[in-house]
């Protein structure tokens, strides 16, 4: 039987699943919840993962595993949900069981995109993106294995600043022009890429791999399209991730590169949600659905799902923000960097501290980038909320207040 006794049923206990459970029961939600996860750990934090991976530090729990049971959250770990049956409302898992939900949620996430080149199967070849992913990859570098990462994203950047902070050489192998392409401005992937150099990491960029170069069955090294030989006894694949949709796409739901939802995480069917990484939803001041790949983004969708679930008024938009850990430069982005922008620097007056102001024609701020400025991240993601105009040459200067400049726009 399905109804309203059923549960709200959760797919995917990752950050947005555990979180989305969590925000239920505080928010007054008495019926049943159940959390679905394929991985058979508690849920946990995932951005550890590629800054701390050598260390037991990498290991944290969301939320002790006590909080699931005194909160009446049902954890079905270590299995998956294989198929959705929306017209009766019930979902089946991997391990036969059914189960009748009221409302379902897809947080199933992403998945590493697999590097299409021969050898790519061999041993010593890693993604990251779970657990076991990390402390595979910690084992590998605490034997002092030579690392060769294919992408410069933020996966490949943040392993490398680790890796080379513990002396282990390093070839970053990225086929764009620049470092964090997909997502950070053309001044900050310069800024990047000289503090990786400074380092000792190796970063070819424009590069494309051929093949993995294997013996015996293991990883040796990357060979380039231009022939050169990068040796390696560990390749990480970094080069972006995939939504997973599958479960979506075999049960009918609208997709188009991910899980297509509206301001309040609703699929098309008004009983299915998607939240996080596998969803596309709306976002004022772009023009179409876009897919985030964040854990504010998952929270924030977390919360609308939370009010469409309790008939609470639909949360305010947020501005989307990232943040990653490079050696010692903290970086927090607000806003979405795109083309077309003119980015105004402000220097910070500490050594190593910036902001940079990404400003639309009309001299709105779409984005600001910053490293190890905490204060000007604030002002400046209010300024990318506000989105009213501003000074240019007052935001370049550091003696002139963020705060000042929001009151005075583009005025004097
Ligand atoms: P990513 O940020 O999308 O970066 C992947 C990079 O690899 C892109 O620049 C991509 O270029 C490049 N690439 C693609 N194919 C390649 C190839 N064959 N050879 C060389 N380079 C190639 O993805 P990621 O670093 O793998 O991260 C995966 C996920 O983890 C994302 O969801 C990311 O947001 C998340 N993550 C986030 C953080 C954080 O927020 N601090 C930290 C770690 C992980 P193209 O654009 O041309 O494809």
């Amino acid at each position: 039987m399905t109804g309203t006794g059923d549960p709200v049923v959760i797919v995917g206990a990752g950050h947005g699943g555990a979180t989305l459970a969590a925000l239920l029961r505080q928010s007054g939600y008495t019926g049943g919840v159940v959390l679905v996860g394929s991985e058979v750990h508690h849920p946990y934090h995932r951005p550890p993962l590629s800054k701390k991976f050598a260390g037991p530090e990498a290991h944290q729990l969301l939320r002790p595993a006590e909080f699931y049971s005194g909160n009446d959250i049902r954890l079905r770990l270590g299995t998956a949900v294989t198929a959705i049956d929306r017209s009766a409302m019930r979902v089946r898992l991997a391990d036969g069981t059914e189960l009748g939900y009221r409302a379902l949620v897809l947080a199933t996430g992403s998945t590493p995109r697999p590097l299409p080149v021969p050898g790519a199967d061999a041993a010593g070849v890693l993604t990251l993106r779970t657990l076991d992913d990390a402390r595979a990859l910690g084992a590998a570098l605490e034997r002092g294995d030579r690392l060769a990462i294919v992408g410069g994203g933020y996966v490949g950047m943040e392993v490398a600043a680790v890796a080379r902070s513990s002396g282990i050489a390093v070839t970053v192998v990225e086929r764009e022009e620049r470092v964090l392409a997909r997502v950070a401005g053309a001044e900050l992937s310069r800024r990047l890429t000289d503090a990786h150099r400074l380092r000792g990491t190796e970063i070819r960029t424009g590069a494309q791999v051929r093949a993995i170069r294997t013996a015996d069955g293991r990883a040796r090294g990357i060979e380039l399209a231009d022939g050169t030989l990068v040796a390696a006894d560990t390749v990480l694949v970094g080069i972006g991730a995939a939504p997973d949709d599958g479960l979506a796409h075999r049960s009918g739901l609208a997709c188009d590169g991910g899980v297509l939802v509206d301001e309040q995480g609703r699929t098309s069917d008004p009983a299915v949600f998607a939240i996080g990484d596998v969803a596309r939803r709306p976002l004022p001041g772009t023009d179409g659905p876009v897919r985030l790949e964040s854990i504010p983004n998952v929270t924030e969708q977390a919360r609308q799902v939370t009010a469409a679930l309790l008939g609470a008024a639909h949360p305010a938009p947020e501005v989307p923000w990232f943040w990653s850990d490079q050696f010692d430069l903290k970086l927090k982005i607000a806003g979405l960097v795109g083309p077309g922008h003119r980015v105004v620097a402000r220097e910070g007056r500490k050594p190593g501290a910036f902001a940079l102001f990404h400003l639309t024609p009309g001299n709105t701020v779409a984005a600001v980038e910053t490293a190890n400025a905490p204060g000007d991240f604030v002002a400046g993601k209010k300024l990318v909320g506000d989105r009213t105009p501003v000074d240019p040459v007052r935001l370049a200067d550091p003696a002139v207040s963020l705060r000042d400049i929001a009151a005075t726009g583009a005025g004097v």
